[in-house]
């Protein structure tokens, strides 16, 4: 449920009605726009008395949301959320193309593409360093030593790093990683997500194989609910029938995110098709649609790549991605 109260409300009322309402053991979120107030309550709202809380002063409407999801829902905070790292913001007209490869595998390796991709425009360089592999005989990350490499990379580029957590045990190793990645098989992890939501770090949460959007703004609603509100939203694709492409990118979920809530959306082209001519055109459906950035794996040398080698573009080919992503964004601008 939500209250919107009347311009002009002074903060002491505000406060009072605030009181009176966690009187009722609900939980309060405070929205303070330009113009009005917006008051998320969360919890049980079941015995609210709407036409009492409508008939107050200070009250200018109540809506039920039947949403489960509050302090992602856009109803309560109707402003796009700009997640910003470094020289990067994403969201809220601000777009970020996220590029590297899908595993750090050497010094050399990381360093080069970083170089590559921001040569090429990247803002933020992906790296995955905890690997979260079908199978155990699979290579599994550097690990520790991956993301060192990556903060090198981040040292002599200049470009913000994202890559993924899988084991909240390892969160000492994230202290300078820009953006925490929870991959699509952690979405649901609901004590990881908890644990980075007692973070002020940005969370790029990846939607699961098999998950509703309704499911992500929930797992975003966890991180929220702790108190950071720094989200980043990701579709990858979801399994269905279709076995042609890796998954299916529910291109869709962009501009019904856009719709539900206020955080940012991110396409990752990449393990939606797991096919490397596949990534470009989709990765121009999703500017078009809407996406406030997009996620691709890069490797300078894919056919030697230590994991996803098949979706994997090259330098030169991300760079022409890249410049006609960012023609696209200027047409629909
Ligand atoms: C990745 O981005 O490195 C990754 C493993 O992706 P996903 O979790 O979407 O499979
Ligand atoms: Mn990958």
């Amino acid at each position: 449920m939500i209250a919107i109260l009347k311009q002009g409300t002074t903060p002491q009322q505000t406060q009072h009605l605030v009181n009176w309402l966690k009187n009722m053991n609900l939980d309060v979120h405070i929205s303070e726009g330009a113009e009005v107030t917006v008051l998320g309550l969360i919890g049980d709202t079941s015995r609210v008395d709407m036409e009492l809380l409508k008939s107050l002063e200070m009250v200018e409407t109540v809506k039920r949301v039947s949403e489960p999801f509050k302090q992602a829902n856009r109803k309560f905070h109707p402003k796009d959320t700009i997640v910003e790292v470094g020289h990067a913001r994403i969201g809220g007209g601000y777009f970020a193309m996220i590029a590297g490869p899908c595993s750090v595998e050497s010094e050399e390796q990381i360093i080069e593409v970083a170089q590559a991709v921001k040569e090429a425009g990247a803002d933020i360089l992906r790296g995955g360093a905890f690997k979260p592999r079908t199978s155990p005989y699979a290579f599994q990350g550097m690990k520790n030593e991956g993301i060192q490499l990556l903060l090198k990379a981040k040292e002599a580029t200049g470009l913000p790093i994202v890559t993924e957590i899988m084991n909240i045990s390892t969160l000492d190793l994230f202290a300078d990683v820009d953006i925490i990645q929870v991959g699509a098989r952690n979405m649901q992890n609901f004590d990881l997500l908890k644990e980075l939501g007692k973070t002020k770090k940005p969370v790029l949460l990846k939607r699961g194989l098999a998950n509703t959007l309704q499911e992500l703004l929930m797992s975003a609603e966890y991180i929220m609910s702790e108190g950071n509100e720094n989200v980043i939203l990701c579709e990858r694709g979801i399994r269905t029938f279709e076995t042609y492409t890796r998954n299916t990118l529910d291109l869709s979920a962009v501009p019904v995110l856009h719709n539900l809530t206020h955080l940012p959306v991110v396409i990752d082209p990449s393990h939606a098709t797991g096919k490397a001519d596949l990534v470009a055109p989709m990765a121009f459906a999703a500017t078009a649609a809407g996406a406030d950035g997009i996620m691709v794996e890069v490797h300078n040398n894919p056919a030697c790549a230590l994991c996803d080698g098949a979706q994997s573009l090259t330098p030169p080919q991300f760079e022409e991605l890249n410049r006609k992503v960012q023609q696209i964004r200027e047409v629909i601008a």
